[in-house]
């Protein structure tokens, strides 16, 4: 495939649920634009918005702090992110404790990356939980939680075979997760051939689409290479020269992820999570043209007609 198959469907907002994650923010800058992005996409009414933990707890505080004021402000249903790295078993499960206090209900558990860096070999705290399906276990002991998990349609890096990979996944199932989110990627066939793997391994819990939006080719075409995701070259023609055209640039990225997500409606996928990078103009334009609106939006669009 060199391209998504696309065609009009302006009525499948009725039949698609979207997730937004964001990064808990390190500057009050940082901090000032997550807030615009929340505002924003907070009437396009998300099942839930996650927010992600840093290798080794680094952010343990601020995504509790960015958790706690989604809670608080919001109308919106938190997801808190968790990692086992560099952690005891204990210490994992009294940030379990801290998020539950606050009121969280669902969870997204990883593993997390190597605390030497990614391309490095994993090593478990001699104490703590192995991997994602044990920090599952623990989370499923610890309450009656929605539990998400990741997926890799391309197989994750350290994984020698997609058997080993899936076998991760199904420990993870087994345990008692609720859904699995996957690792960006731009190539439908890909996840489509995963799921079809995952439900052969006797997997039946949605496996949610992860959409990365291409807010900036270049950092994109990096982390790429980094955890093992296919850049189709049709990609980078798309993006080609438009390095120093920002604006041109958010135009053809909004245009290529509707197309993706549309493809994968097609082909009757109904949900959809967008790793937002704490932005909300892309992800805004693409839930509108895939007919995900806010009630204002359609309340002004009546009024007008
Ligand atoms: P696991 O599911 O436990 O393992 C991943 C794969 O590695 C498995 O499929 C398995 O086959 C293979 N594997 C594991 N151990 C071994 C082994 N010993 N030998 C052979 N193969 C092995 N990272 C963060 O730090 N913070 C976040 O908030 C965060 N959020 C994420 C959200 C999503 C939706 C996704 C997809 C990823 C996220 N990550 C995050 C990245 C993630 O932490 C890394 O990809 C990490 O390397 C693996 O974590 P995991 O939970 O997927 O690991």
């Amino acid at each position: 495939m060199n391209q998504f198959r696309f065609s009009r469907r302006p009525d499948i907002g009725d039949k698609v649920r979207v997730s937004f994650e964001f990064f808990p923010p390190k500057t009050d800058e940082m901090e000032a634009r997550l807030w615009d992005t929340v505002t924003r996409l907070e009437p396009l009414k998300p099942r839930f918005v996650s927010v992600t933990y840093g290798a080794g707890g680094s952010t343990r505080e601020r995504t509790a702090r960015t958790v706690k004021r989604i809670l608080h402000e919001t109308t919106l249903t938190p997801a808190a992110h968790m990692t086992c790295v560099d952690a005891a078993r204990h210490q994992v499960d009294a940030v379990i404790q801290e998020f539950a206090g606050m009121g969280v209900t669902r969870f997204v558990a990883l593993r997390g990356d190597p605390a030497a860096g990614v391309g490095t070999a994993y090593r478990p705290h001699p104490d703590g939980y192995a991997n994602g399906a044990e920090l599952v276990g623990a989370l499923k002991s610890a309450g009656d939680f929605d539990i998400s998990v990741s997926a890799y349609p391309e197989k994750h890096p350290e994984s020698p075979d997609f058997a080993t990979d899936i076998d991760m996944l199904k420990r993870k199932v087994d345990n008692g997760a609720t859904r699995a989110i996957t690792q960006f990627f731009f190539d439908n066939d890909l996840y489509e051939r995963y799921v079809e793997r995952a439900r052969r391994a006797g997997i039946y819990i949605p496996i949610v689409p992860g959409i990365l939006p291409v807010h900036n080719f270049t950092q994109v075409a990096n982390f790429s290479s980094r955890c093992g995701a296919l850049l189709p070259a049709w990609l980078a023609e798309r993006f080609e020269g438009l390095e120093n055209d920002p604006q041109t640039h958010a135009l053809v990225a909004s245009a290529v992820a509707a197309e993706q997500v549309h493809d994968l409606v097609e082909r009757g996928v109904g949900d959809f999570h967008f790793y937002t990078m704490n932005r909300a103009d892309l992800v805004f334009a693409v839930c509108h043209m895939i007919g995900i609106r806010s009630h204002e939006a359609e309340a002004a669009g009546s009024a007008a007609a």
